[in-house]
């Protein structure tokens, strides 16, 4: 039925899904259109994939995912580096690899199917002329923002600022690392994606960005003094972790993530894939996941269903439940990333086991059977005598008495009736996820103004609405003296109960 396809954009969602495509049906005659003029031109250093993406991309198409894993690094554990000790998060099951690597692979692939691939001009959707115009042109892509008001769009910029570079040697394991000076505070996320390359990706706050004088910096200019400057910096902050070795620089600028959602993602024959489309924060290393299987879902609609229309609806209905998923856990992640200075001076084990459950994925016992020893020594303020084994550190964890300000509590999960009969606590209605924007400031500081009892957090029982609470808990004890209750509803998660007290997010947890 389709026979003419031009696709904008040769990122790693176009690529695939060129030959895609044409691996579904030869007969199609597809085009990419990509403005660089070779894969080695691209922004970025090494992307991470993961064994589920892996198992997903083989099903699609052996043949290209045997040759990404080929071309992968894999094998690296998952460290954080503490100011007071380094913690491994989870053991040698990454997998990592150069983005211009991937695109090369990509490309080849796609042209070996017969795919046509233009490249070193800038396209506008207007000027193709095919049954189906595929965009994914990313992040920035023109084609959203001529059709904004057909595809609804909603963008926010993220709230630090990140640069993406490289360095010409393996880290041993992919780490997280901060570095503090004065009031500067550089975090670096750093993986190994080749025998002799790593990513180097560091975010600064605002904070850091005033005090470290890198306001200088202005993203409107061509790359100059101050990117120099910056890196400059940068390398001297990160010596150490760099190993004296120079910072590498690829189109390497200064950024916000853009937050991005879109109410459809066709327009007429028009179809958006990848960022292009949605965006998830990188922390949760899944953007060129999900722009893969976006790819894999929309070449799989087309030769599927009778109609462009129906074919761009079955599409959108197979991806939209998946991306949001992911785009609610990496929305929790980006917030915890963006306020790690609140946490940098916690004990290791514990800044560890409130990383790996930041996004509500992970609970206490996931974490604890992967590493026992950490969340044991993580668990350590909360009393003697924590449990050796996994499965038992929940009820040790909710069984916790709590002696705080104002309350005392038998403990840590209690029915809201028991709370009522025994103590005066004010109750606070929220379920907005965002718990550093403005309205929760403004909620912070009437609770300020208003006295000292404990507070409890109550509002609806979905799931959406009390991780909100929990993550609201958090940034309430990391930002008062009080103790801070969350309502969670029904009989009460107990794993979730005890994730949000092991992590600090709640002194106390209530249920119906
Ligand atoms: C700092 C950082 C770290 C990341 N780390 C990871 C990670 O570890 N794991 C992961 O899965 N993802 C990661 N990502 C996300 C990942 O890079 C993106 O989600 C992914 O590249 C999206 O692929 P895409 O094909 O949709 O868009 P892109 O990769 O952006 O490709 C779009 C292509 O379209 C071309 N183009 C744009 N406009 C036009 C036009 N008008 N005409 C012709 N060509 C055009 C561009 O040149 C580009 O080649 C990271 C992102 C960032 C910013």
């Amino acid at each position: 039925m389709t026979r003419k396809i031009e696709l904008i954009g040769g990122g790693p969602a176009g690529l695939y899904a060129a030959r895609l495509l044409k691996l579904r049906d030869p007969g199609l005659q597809v085009t990419v259109h990509e403005r660089l003029s070779g894969a080695a031109e691209t922004f970025g250093f090494g992307v991470g994939l993961t064994e589920s993406t892996m198992r997903n991309l083989a099903v699609a198409d052996p043949t290209t995912a045997e040759q990404v894993r080929a071309a992968s690094h894999a094998g690296h554990d998952l460290c954080l580096k503490g100011h007071d000790a380094t913690v491994t998060l989870h053991g040698a099951r990454n997998l990592a690899i150069g983005r211009a690597t991937l695109l090369e692979i990509l490309g080849a692939a796609a042209t070996e199917m017969g795919v046509e691939i233009r490249r070193g001009s800038e396209i506008d959707a207007a000027q193709l002329d095919a049954d189906v115009v595929i965009a994914a042109d990313g992040v920035r892509s023109r084609t959203r923002e001529k059709y904004a008001a057909e595809l609804g769009v909603h963008s926010s910029p993220g709230r630090t600022r990140f640069v993406w570079c490289g360095a010409d040697f393996a880290v041993e394991s992919a780490f997280f690392a901060a570095a503090q000076r004065g009031e500067d505070l550089f975090v670096l996320h750093a993986y190994p994606y080749g025998d002799d390359r790593s990513t180097f990706l560091i975010e600064v706050d605002d904070l850091t960005w005033q005090s470290a004088g890198l306001r200088a910096f202005d993203a409107r200019t061509p790359i100059g003094e101050t990117d120099h400057a910056s890196v400059a910096l940068l390398e001297g902050v990160f010596a150490a972790e760099l190993r004296g070795r120079r910072l590498l620089t690829n189109r390497t600028r200064w950024g916000r993530f853009t937050n991005l959602t879109l109410e459809r993602w066709s327009t007429g024959n028009v179809v958006l894939l990848g960022d292009a489309a949605h965006t998830a924060h990188y922390t949760l290393g899944s953007g060129t996941k999900l722009a893969l299987e976006d790819a894999i879902a929309l070449a799989e609609a087309l030769a599927g269903e009778s109609s462009i229309a129906a074919a761009l609806a079955a599409y959108e209905a197979v991806r939209r439940p998946p991306v949001e998923r992911f785009k609610k856990l990496a929305h929790r992640s980006q917030a915890w990333w963006d306020t790690y200075r609140l946490r940098v001076g916690l004990p290791a084990e514990r800044l560890a086991l409130s990383y790996m459950t930041r996004s509500g994925n992970l609970t206490l016992t996931d974490y604890a059977a992967e590493q026992l020893a950490s969340a044991r020594r993580a668990l350590a303020w909360l009393g003697d005598a924590v449990p050796d084994s996994a499965a038992d550190l929940d009820e040790w964890v909710l069984s916790r008495p709590l002696a705080a300000p104002g309350l005392t509590l038998p403990t840590r999960l209690l029915t809201r009736d028991h709370l009522s009969a025994t103590t005066a606590v004010r109750e606070v209605a929220w379920s907005e996820p965002d718990v550093w924007g403005e309205p929760a400031d403004a909620l912070i500081a009437a609770l300020a103004r208003s006295g000292s009892l404990p507070v409890l957090l109550s509002g609806p029982a979905t799931t959406e609405a009390v991780a909100a609470r929990i993550d609201l808990g958090e940034r309430l004890r990391l930002e008062g003296e009080r103790p801070v209750g969350v309502f969670l509803g029904g009989d009460g998660d107990r794993a979730a109960a005890a994730t949000a007290v092991a992590a600090a997010r709640a002194d106390f947890v209530v249920t119906t």
